[in-house]
Protein backbone atom coordinates (compact mmCIF):
# COMPACT_ATOMS: atom_id res chain seq x y z
CA UNK A 1 0.00 0.00 0.00
CA UNK A 2 2.57 2.36 1.13
CA UNK A 3 4.84 1.55 -2.44
CA UNK A 4 1.89 2.27 -4.14
CA UNK A 5 1.23 5.18 -2.90
CA UNK A 6 4.40 6.50 -3.19
CA UNK A 7 4.53 4.95 -6.85
CA UNK A 8 1.67 7.13 -7.37
CA UNK A 9 3.30 10.29 -6.56
CA UNK A 10 5.82 9.71 -8.67
CA UNK A 11 3.47 8.92 -11.86
CA UNK A 12 1.23 11.66 -11.23
CA UNK A 13 3.07 14.74 -10.58
CA UNK A 14 0.63 16.70 -12.69
CA UNK A 15 -1.00 19.25 -10.32
CA UNK A 16 -4.52 20.13 -11.38
CA UNK A 17 -4.02 23.54 -13.09
CA UNK A 18 -1.60 21.53 -15.65
CA UNK A 19 -3.05 18.83 -16.57
CA UNK A 20 -3.10 18.37 -20.00
CA UNK A 21 -0.36 20.03 -23.05
CA UNK A 22 -1.62 22.08 -25.55
CA UNK A 23 -1.68 19.04 -27.87
CA UNK A 24 -4.28 16.79 -25.72
CA UNK A 25 -6.15 20.10 -25.54
CA UNK A 26 -6.26 20.76 -21.97
CA UNK A 27 -9.04 21.01 -19.95
CA UNK A 28 -8.52 23.10 -16.58
CA UNK A 29 -10.21 21.52 -13.44
CA UNK A 30 -13.01 23.25 -13.61
CA UNK A 31 -13.56 25.07 -10.30
CA UNK A 32 -16.72 23.21 -7.83
CA UNK A 33 -18.11 26.40 -6.08
CA UNK A 34 -21.61 27.53 -6.39
CA UNK A 35 -20.44 31.06 -8.30
CA UNK A 36 -19.10 29.11 -11.17
CA UNK A 37 -22.06 27.11 -11.46
CA UNK A 38 -24.18 30.10 -11.73
CA UNK A 39 -21.96 31.76 -14.39
CA UNK A 40 -22.05 33.59 -17.28
CA UNK A 41 -25.12 31.40 -19.27
CA UNK A 42 -26.27 29.20 -16.93
CA UNK A 43 -29.91 30.79 -16.14
CA UNK A 44 -32.11 27.86 -15.37
CA UNK A 45 -33.20 28.18 -11.86
CA UNK A 46 -35.40 25.82 -9.90
CA UNK A 47 -38.62 27.72 -10.65
CA UNK A 48 -38.29 25.98 -13.77
CA UNK A 49 -38.50 22.67 -12.55
CA UNK A 50 -41.84 23.07 -10.79
CA UNK A 51 -43.42 19.34 -9.75
CA UNK A 52 -46.23 19.36 -7.61
CA UNK A 53 -46.14 18.27 -4.25
CA UNK A 54 -48.29 14.47 -3.38
CA UNK A 55 -48.78 12.85 -0.53
CA UNK A 56 -47.17 9.68 -0.12
CA UNK A 57 -44.70 10.50 -2.85
CA UNK A 58 -41.22 11.89 -2.82
CA UNK A 59 -40.13 14.70 -5.11
CA UNK A 60 -36.16 15.30 -5.62
CA UNK A 61 -37.19 19.32 -4.79
CA UNK A 62 -38.08 17.56 -0.97
CA UNK A 63 -34.69 16.41 -0.77
CA UNK A 64 -32.08 19.69 -0.37
CA UNK A 65 -30.14 18.63 -3.23
CA UNK A 66 -28.13 21.24 -5.48
CA UNK A 67 -29.45 23.22 -8.00
CA UNK A 68 -26.70 22.10 -11.04
CA UNK A 69 -27.71 18.70 -10.25
CA UNK A 70 -31.33 19.10 -10.25
CA UNK A 71 -31.32 20.58 -13.35
CA UNK A 72 -29.88 17.52 -14.36
CA UNK A 73 -32.83 15.84 -13.06
CA UNK A 74 -34.87 18.21 -14.60
CA UNK A 75 -33.46 17.25 -17.92
CA UNK A 76 -34.22 13.64 -17.63
CA UNK A 77 -37.88 14.35 -16.62
CA UNK A 78 -38.01 12.24 -13.16
CA UNK A 79 -40.36 14.29 -11.20
CA UNK A 80 -40.93 11.73 -8.14
CA UNK A 81 -38.31 9.06 -6.50
CA UNK A 82 -39.40 5.66 -7.21
CA UNK A 83 -39.54 3.53 -3.80
CA UNK A 84 -35.86 2.91 -3.99
CA UNK A 85 -34.91 6.32 -4.20
CA UNK A 86 -37.53 7.53 -2.07
CA UNK A 87 -36.26 5.18 0.27
CA UNK A 88 -32.30 5.07 0.66
CA UNK A 89 -31.81 8.93 -0.58
CA UNK A 90 -32.63 10.26 3.00
CA UNK A 91 -30.10 8.27 4.18
CA UNK A 92 -27.06 7.91 1.67
CA UNK A 93 -27.34 12.18 1.80
CA UNK A 94 -26.42 11.82 5.43
CA UNK A 95 -23.77 9.87 4.19
CA UNK A 96 -24.56 6.51 5.28
CA UNK A 97 -23.76 3.24 3.65
CA UNK A 98 -26.54 1.12 2.16
CA UNK A 99 -27.56 -2.06 0.94
CA UNK A 100 -30.08 -2.38 -1.24
CA UNK A 101 -31.68 -4.97 -2.52
CA UNK A 102 -33.08 -4.36 -5.87
CA UNK A 103 -33.37 -5.01 -9.39
CA UNK A 104 -32.73 -3.54 -12.74
CA UNK A 105 -35.48 -0.75 -13.55
CA UNK A 106 -36.10 0.39 -10.17
CA UNK A 107 -34.29 3.13 -10.66
CA UNK A 108 -31.51 2.27 -7.98
CA UNK A 109 -28.75 4.28 -10.55
CA UNK A 110 -30.01 7.23 -10.34
CA UNK A 111 -30.03 6.79 -6.08
CA UNK A 112 -26.24 5.97 -6.05
CA UNK A 113 -25.47 8.61 -8.53
CA UNK A 114 -27.79 11.26 -6.73
CA UNK A 115 -25.91 10.67 -3.43
CA UNK A 116 -22.42 10.81 -5.07
CA UNK A 117 -22.86 14.27 -7.07
CA UNK A 118 -24.53 15.88 -4.35
CA UNK A 119 -22.19 15.27 -1.80
CA UNK A 120 -19.40 15.67 -4.50
CA UNK A 121 -20.82 19.43 -5.09
CA UNK A 122 -21.05 19.97 -1.50
CA UNK A 123 -17.52 19.36 -0.82
CA UNK A 124 -15.02 20.63 -3.15
CA UNK A 125 -11.80 19.24 -2.94
CA UNK A 126 -9.76 22.58 -2.01
CA UNK A 127 -6.05 21.13 -1.63
CA UNK A 128 -3.96 20.04 -5.17
CA UNK A 129 -5.51 16.96 -7.09
CA UNK A 130 -3.75 15.03 -9.23
CA UNK A 131 -4.93 13.30 -12.73
CA UNK A 132 -5.90 9.66 -12.48
CA UNK A 133 -7.58 10.62 -8.85
CA UNK A 134 -11.37 9.79 -8.73
CA UNK A 135 -13.41 11.03 -5.93
CA UNK A 136 -15.98 8.12 -6.62
CA UNK A 137 -15.95 5.00 -7.86
CA UNK A 138 -18.73 2.67 -9.43
CA UNK A 139 -18.26 -1.04 -10.42
CA UNK A 140 -20.46 -2.91 -12.48
CA UNK A 141 -20.03 -6.36 -14.12
CA UNK A 142 -21.32 -6.21 -17.28
CA UNK A 143 -19.81 -3.80 -20.33
CA UNK A 144 -23.81 -2.79 -21.11
CA UNK A 145 -24.36 -1.80 -17.12
CA UNK A 146 -21.12 0.06 -17.48
CA UNK A 147 -22.13 2.06 -20.38
CA UNK A 148 -25.45 2.75 -19.04
CA UNK A 149 -24.24 4.06 -15.83
CA UNK A 150 -21.53 5.98 -17.19
CA UNK A 151 -23.94 7.81 -19.79
CA UNK A 152 -26.85 8.84 -16.74
CA UNK A 153 -23.96 9.98 -14.77
CA UNK A 154 -22.73 12.46 -17.67
CA UNK A 155 -26.61 13.52 -17.71
CA UNK A 156 -27.01 13.97 -13.82
CA UNK A 157 -23.46 15.64 -14.55
CA UNK A 158 -24.74 17.60 -17.57
CA UNK A 159 -24.66 21.00 -15.42
CA UNK A 160 -22.21 20.59 -12.28
CA UNK A 161 -18.53 20.96 -13.88
CA UNK A 162 -17.74 17.34 -12.37
CA UNK A 163 -16.46 14.76 -14.33
CA UNK A 164 -17.13 10.83 -15.58
CA UNK A 165 -14.80 8.49 -17.19
CA UNK A 166 -15.73 5.12 -18.20
CA UNK A 167 -13.68 2.20 -18.10
CA UNK A 168 -14.73 -1.25 -19.74
CA UNK A 169 -12.38 -3.99 -21.38
CA UNK A 170 -12.44 -4.97 -25.08
CA UNK A 171 -11.97 -1.27 -25.81
CA UNK A 172 -9.28 0.54 -26.89
CA UNK A 173 -7.13 1.61 -23.63
CA UNK A 174 -5.44 4.46 -25.06
CA UNK A 175 -9.01 6.33 -25.90
CA UNK A 176 -9.87 5.41 -21.73
CA UNK A 177 -6.91 6.68 -20.60
CA UNK A 178 -7.51 9.87 -22.16
CA UNK A 179 -10.36 10.62 -20.40
CA UNK A 180 -8.39 10.60 -17.16
CA UNK A 181 -5.08 12.51 -18.49
CA UNK A 182 -6.84 15.18 -20.20
CA UNK A 183 -8.54 16.09 -17.11
CA UNK A 184 -9.07 15.42 -13.70
CA UNK A 185 -11.67 13.06 -13.22
CA UNK A 186 -14.44 13.14 -10.38
CA UNK A 187 -16.27 10.31 -10.87
CA UNK A 188 -15.41 6.52 -13.01
CA UNK A 189 -17.05 4.05 -13.29
CA UNK A 190 -15.55 0.62 -14.44
CA UNK A 191 -15.77 -3.14 -14.68
CA UNK A 192 -13.58 -4.84 -12.61
CA UNK A 193 -10.68 -6.26 -14.79
CA UNK A 194 -10.32 -3.42 -16.94
CA UNK A 195 -10.38 -1.41 -13.40
CA UNK A 196 -7.30 -3.20 -12.26
CA UNK A 197 -5.22 -3.00 -15.71
CA UNK A 198 -5.45 0.98 -15.10
CA UNK A 199 -4.52 0.26 -11.31
CA UNK A 200 -1.45 -2.29 -12.32
CA UNK A 201 -0.23 0.52 -14.92
CA UNK A 202 -0.48 3.20 -12.70
CA UNK A 203 -2.93 5.05 -14.35
CA UNK A 204 -5.38 4.99 -11.45
CA UNK A 205 -5.06 5.02 -8.10
CA UNK A 206 -8.12 4.43 -5.69
CA UNK A 207 -6.82 5.91 -2.52
CA UNK A 208 -8.57 9.11 -2.62
CA UNK A 209 -11.53 7.37 -2.91
CA UNK A 210 -14.37 8.82 -1.14
CA UNK A 211 -17.69 6.73 -2.73
CA UNK A 212 -17.66 3.35 -3.26
CA UNK A 213 -20.46 1.60 -5.72
CA UNK A 214 -20.71 -2.26 -6.22
CA UNK A 215 -23.70 -2.61 -8.04
CA UNK A 216 -25.01 -6.31 -8.62
CA UNK A 217 -23.04 -7.81 -6.41
CA UNK A 218 -24.70 -11.04 -7.04
CA UNK A 219 -23.59 -11.29 -10.29
CA UNK A 220 -20.31 -10.30 -9.58
CA UNK A 221 -20.52 -13.57 -8.09
CA UNK A 222 -21.43 -15.41 -10.31
CA UNK A 223 -19.21 -13.92 -12.82
CA UNK A 224 -16.01 -15.02 -10.91
CA UNK A 225 -15.31 -11.15 -10.17
CA UNK A 226 -15.54 -11.25 -6.81
CA UNK A 227 -11.43 -11.92 -6.09
CA UNK A 228 -11.11 -8.81 -8.90
CA UNK A 229 -13.06 -6.89 -6.85
CA UNK A 230 -11.86 -7.79 -3.56
CA UNK A 231 -8.42 -6.48 -4.47
CA UNK A 232 -9.64 -3.27 -5.90
CA UNK A 233 -12.20 -2.92 -2.68
CA UNK A 234 -8.51 -3.23 -0.72
CA UNK A 235 -6.72 -0.18 -2.88
CA UNK A 236 -9.91 2.14 -1.36
CA UNK A 237 -9.29 3.48 1.83
CA UNK A 238 -10.83 1.47 5.24
CA UNK A 239 -14.27 0.83 4.83
CA UNK A 240 -15.22 3.81 8.24
CA UNK A 241 -13.38 6.73 5.99
CA UNK A 242 -15.54 5.83 2.10
CA UNK A 243 -19.07 5.80 1.85
CA UNK A 244 -20.14 2.83 0.43
CA UNK A 245 -23.48 1.39 -1.67
CA UNK A 246 -23.82 -2.30 -2.22
CA UNK A 247 -26.61 -3.10 -4.91
CA UNK A 248 -28.05 -6.87 -5.92
CA UNK A 249 -30.91 -8.39 -6.62
CA UNK A 250 -30.64 -11.59 -4.55
CA UNK A 251 -29.23 -11.60 -0.84
CA UNK A 252 -27.14 -15.15 -0.88
CA UNK A 253 -25.07 -16.28 2.07
CA UNK A 254 -22.11 -15.22 0.09
CA UNK A 255 -23.54 -12.00 -1.22
CA UNK A 256 -24.54 -10.99 2.62
CA UNK A 257 -20.55 -12.01 4.21
CA UNK A 258 -19.27 -9.35 1.26
CA UNK A 259 -21.34 -6.64 2.48
CA UNK A 260 -20.50 -7.74 5.96
CA UNK A 261 -17.03 -7.13 5.17
CA UNK A 262 -17.32 -3.60 2.72
CA UNK A 263 -19.90 -1.89 4.40
CA UNK A 264 -19.55 0.05 7.64
CA UNK A 265 -23.06 -0.09 9.50
CA UNK A 266 -25.25 -0.17 6.66
CA UNK A 267 -28.37 1.05 6.15
CA UNK A 268 -30.47 -1.94 4.29
CA UNK A 269 -33.56 -1.82 2.09
CA UNK A 270 -35.33 -4.30 -0.17
CA UNK A 271 -37.38 -3.18 -2.96
CA UNK A 272 -39.68 -5.94 -3.78
CA UNK A 273 -39.72 -7.58 -7.59
CA UNK A 274 -43.04 -6.26 -9.20
CA UNK A 275 -46.09 -8.74 -7.89
CA UNK A 276 -46.58 -11.48 -10.46
CA UNK A 277 -50.14 -11.61 -10.70
CA UNK A 278 -50.84 -7.14 -10.90
CA UNK A 279 -54.32 -7.21 -10.08
CA UNK A 280 -54.76 -3.74 -10.69
CA UNK A 281 -54.39 -4.81 -14.51
CA UNK A 282 -57.03 -6.74 -16.58
CA UNK A 283 -54.88 -9.06 -18.71
CA UNK A 284 -56.32 -10.13 -22.34
CA UNK A 285 -55.10 -12.50 -24.45
CA UNK A 286 -56.04 -12.20 -28.35
CA UNK A 287 -55.33 -15.10 -30.80
CA UNK A 288 -54.85 -13.53 -33.84
CA UNK A 289 -52.74 -14.04 -37.19
CA UNK A 290 -50.14 -13.08 -37.77
CA UNK A 291 -50.98 -10.52 -41.17
CA UNK A 292 -54.05 -9.69 -39.04
CA UNK A 293 -51.89 -8.16 -35.80
CA UNK A 294 -51.37 -4.50 -37.12
CA UNK A 295 -54.88 -4.07 -38.16
CA UNK A 296 -56.11 -5.25 -34.28
CA UNK A 297 -53.50 -2.60 -33.03
CA UNK A 298 -55.06 0.30 -35.07
CA UNK A 299 -58.26 -0.51 -33.99
CA UNK A 300 -57.55 -1.04 -30.43
CA UNK A 301 -55.61 2.49 -30.31
CA UNK A 302 -58.82 4.37 -31.79
CA UNK A 303 -60.87 3.40 -29.21
CA UNK A 304 -62.11 6.19 -26.91
CA UNK A 305 -60.84 4.81 -23.31
CA UNK A 306 -57.30 4.13 -24.82
CA UNK A 307 -55.78 7.52 -23.62
CA UNK A 308 -52.26 6.47 -23.28
CA UNK A 309 -50.49 3.22 -24.59
CA UNK A 310 -47.43 1.54 -24.67
CA UNK A 311 -47.06 -1.26 -27.52
CA UNK A 312 -44.25 -3.79 -26.75
CA UNK A 313 -42.35 -5.64 -29.52
CA UNK A 314 -39.19 -7.88 -28.69
CA UNK A 315 -36.74 -6.29 -31.10
CA UNK A 316 -35.30 -3.26 -32.61
CA UNK A 317 -36.61 -3.59 -36.23
CA UNK A 318 -40.19 -4.46 -35.14
CA UNK A 319 -40.48 -1.35 -33.41
CA UNK A 320 -38.92 0.57 -35.47
CA UNK A 321 -41.62 -0.60 -38.42
CA UNK A 322 -44.54 -0.64 -35.89
CA UNK A 323 -43.34 3.06 -34.88
CA UNK A 324 -43.49 4.16 -38.87
CA UNK A 325 -46.22 2.19 -39.51
CA UNK A 326 -48.41 4.23 -36.69
CA UNK A 327 -46.90 7.72 -37.33
CA UNK A 328 -47.82 7.18 -40.94
CA UNK A 329 -51.46 6.54 -39.61
CA UNK A 330 -51.57 9.83 -38.57
CA UNK A 331 -50.99 8.37 -34.84
CA UNK A 332 -49.59 10.29 -32.18
CA UNK A 333 -46.29 7.93 -31.16
CA UNK A 334 -43.24 8.04 -30.03
CA UNK A 335 -40.37 5.00 -30.49
CA UNK A 336 -38.27 3.80 -27.40
CA UNK A 337 -35.18 1.80 -28.47
CA UNK A 338 -32.04 1.27 -27.98
CA UNK A 339 -31.50 2.55 -31.44
CA UNK A 340 -33.00 5.43 -30.29
CA UNK A 341 -30.26 7.88 -28.72
CA UNK A 342 -30.24 8.66 -25.06
CA UNK A 343 -31.43 12.36 -25.85
CA UNK A 344 -34.13 11.44 -28.12
CA UNK A 345 -35.49 8.91 -25.57
CA UNK A 346 -35.70 11.21 -22.86
CA UNK A 347 -37.53 13.92 -24.95
CA UNK A 348 -39.85 11.23 -26.18
CA UNK A 349 -40.68 10.06 -22.98
CA UNK A 350 -40.89 14.00 -21.88
CA UNK A 351 -43.93 14.16 -24.51
CA UNK A 352 -45.53 10.60 -23.66
CA UNK A 353 -45.56 12.13 -19.86
CA UNK A 354 -47.00 15.08 -20.99
CA UNK A 355 -49.66 13.65 -23.08
CA UNK A 356 -48.46 14.69 -25.87
CA UNK A 357 -47.89 11.27 -27.75
CA UNK A 358 -50.95 8.87 -26.94
CA UNK A 359 -48.91 5.61 -28.40
CA UNK A 360 -45.07 4.75 -26.99
CA UNK A 361 -43.53 1.40 -29.05
CA UNK A 362 -41.11 -0.16 -27.05
CA UNK A 363 -38.61 -2.94 -26.55
CA UNK A 364 -38.36 -4.86 -23.03
CA UNK A 365 -35.18 -2.70 -22.36
CA UNK A 366 -35.78 0.37 -23.29
CA UNK A 367 -39.45 0.25 -21.97
CA UNK A 368 -37.66 -0.52 -18.46
CA UNK A 369 -37.37 2.85 -17.69
CA UNK A 370 -41.04 4.14 -17.79
CA UNK A 371 -42.11 5.33 -14.89
CA UNK A 372 -45.01 6.98 -15.77
CA UNK A 373 -48.32 6.80 -13.79
CA UNK A 374 -51.86 6.90 -16.13
CA UNK A 375 -50.45 4.57 -18.92
CA UNK A 376 -54.52 2.94 -19.54
CA UNK A 377 -53.27 0.30 -22.17
CA UNK A 378 -49.84 -2.22 -22.66
CA UNK A 379 -50.10 -3.64 -25.65
CA UNK A 380 -47.72 -6.69 -26.10
CA UNK A 381 -47.61 -6.83 -29.77
CA UNK A 382 -45.28 -9.85 -29.85
CA UNK A 383 -44.79 -11.91 -26.66
CA UNK A 384 -41.87 -11.63 -25.00
CA UNK A 385 -39.42 -14.75 -24.96
CA UNK A 386 -38.39 -14.45 -20.96
CA UNK A 387 -41.83 -14.33 -18.96
CA UNK A 388 -40.69 -11.93 -16.82
CA UNK A 389 -40.61 -9.44 -19.39
CA UNK A 390 -44.24 -10.20 -19.10
CA UNK A 391 -44.24 -9.14 -15.88
CA UNK A 392 -42.09 -6.00 -16.03
CA UNK A 393 -44.37 -4.95 -19.32
CA UNK A 394 -47.65 -5.10 -18.04
CA UNK A 395 -46.74 -3.20 -14.48
CA UNK A 396 -46.64 -0.34 -17.17
CA UNK A 397 -49.86 -0.07 -16.26
CA UNK A 398 -52.15 -0.24 -13.55
CA UNK A 399 -49.98 2.01 -11.48
CA UNK A 400 -50.56 3.78 -8.53
CA UNK A 401 -53.54 1.91 -7.52
CA UNK A 402 -55.20 2.98 -10.80
CA UNK A 403 -56.67 0.10 -13.38
CA UNK A 404 -55.13 -0.91 -16.39
CA UNK A 405 -55.71 -3.13 -19.68
CA UNK A 406 -53.03 -5.26 -21.12
CA UNK A 407 -53.42 -6.74 -24.35
CA UNK A 408 -51.23 -9.39 -25.87
CA UNK A 409 -51.49 -11.10 -28.96
CA UNK A 410 -50.61 -14.34 -29.73
CA UNK A 411 -50.29 -15.50 -33.05
CA UNK A 412 -49.18 -18.90 -34.52
CA UNK A 413 -45.16 -17.97 -34.30
CA UNK A 414 -45.05 -17.36 -30.66
CA UNK A 415 -48.07 -19.34 -28.89
CA UNK A 416 -45.49 -21.27 -27.75
CA UNK A 417 -44.74 -18.96 -25.06
CA UNK A 418 -47.94 -19.09 -23.47
CA UNK A 419 -46.93 -22.12 -21.43
CA UNK A 420 -44.10 -20.56 -19.63
CA UNK A 421 -45.46 -17.59 -19.11
CA UNK A 422 -48.88 -19.63 -17.23
CA UNK A 423 -45.82 -21.43 -15.14
CA UNK A 424 -44.63 -17.70 -13.74
CA UNK A 425 -48.56 -16.51 -13.40
CA UNK A 426 -49.33 -19.51 -11.50
CA UNK A 427 -52.39 -19.40 -13.26
CA UNK A 428 -54.12 -20.44 -16.86
CA UNK A 429 -54.32 -17.82 -19.15
CA UNK A 430 -57.41 -16.93 -21.30
CA UNK A 431 -57.30 -16.65 -24.68
CA UNK A 432 -59.89 -14.98 -26.83
CA UNK A 433 -61.02 -14.18 -30.40
CA UNK A 434 -60.69 -10.65 -30.79
CA UNK A 435 -64.16 -8.99 -30.83
CA UNK A 436 -65.25 -8.46 -34.83
CA UNK A 437 -65.27 -4.43 -35.17
CA UNK A 438 -61.43 -4.80 -33.55
CA UNK A 439 -60.96 -6.89 -37.22
CA UNK A 440 -63.04 -4.31 -39.45
P1 LIG B 1 -32.28 1.63 -13.18
O1 LIG B 1 -33.03 0.71 -12.28
O2 LIG B 1 -31.32 2.45 -12.45
O3 LIG B 1 -31.69 0.90 -14.33
O4 LIG B 1 -33.32 2.68 -13.78
C1 LIG B 1 -34.35 2.29 -14.64
C2 LIG B 1 -34.87 3.45 -15.45
O5 LIG B 1 -35.65 4.31 -14.67
C3 LIG B 1 -33.82 4.30 -16.12
O6 LIG B 1 -34.15 4.42 -17.49
C4 LIG B 1 -33.93 5.64 -15.44
O7 LIG B 1 -33.66 6.66 -16.35
C5 LIG B 1 -35.36 5.67 -14.98
N1 LIG B 1 -35.55 6.42 -13.72
C6 LIG B 1 -34.78 6.37 -12.63
N2 LIG B 1 -35.29 7.15 -11.65
C7 LIG B 1 -36.41 7.71 -12.13
C8 LIG B 1 -37.38 8.60 -11.58
N3 LIG B 1 -37.29 9.05 -10.35
N4 LIG B 1 -38.40 8.96 -12.37
C9 LIG B 1 -38.50 8.48 -13.62
N5 LIG B 1 -37.63 7.63 -14.20
C10 LIG B 1 -36.59 7.23 -13.47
Amino acid sequence: MLGKLFGKKQAATVPAEQVGTSETKPRRRKSHSKESGKAKKEVWTIDQFQVPAVEGKTRFHDLGLDDRLMHGIADLGFEYCSPIQAGVLPQTLQGHDAIGKAQTGTGKTAAFLVTIINDLLNHPVEEERYAGEPRALVIAPTRELVVQIGEDARLLTKHTGLTVATLIGGMDYQKQLNQLKGSLVDIVVASPGRLLDFQSRKDLYLDRIEFLVIDEADRMLDMGFIPQVRRIVRSTPRREDRQTLLFSATFTPEVISLTEQWTYEPFKLEIEPESVATDTVDQKVYIVSTDEKYKLLRNIIKQPEVTSAIVFANRRDQTRKLYERLQKAGIRCGILSGEVPQNKRTSTLKSFKDGRLQVLVATDVAGRGIHVDGISHVVNYTLPEDPEDYVHRIGRTGRAGAKGTSISFACEDDAFLLGPLEELLGAKINCEQPPEELLN
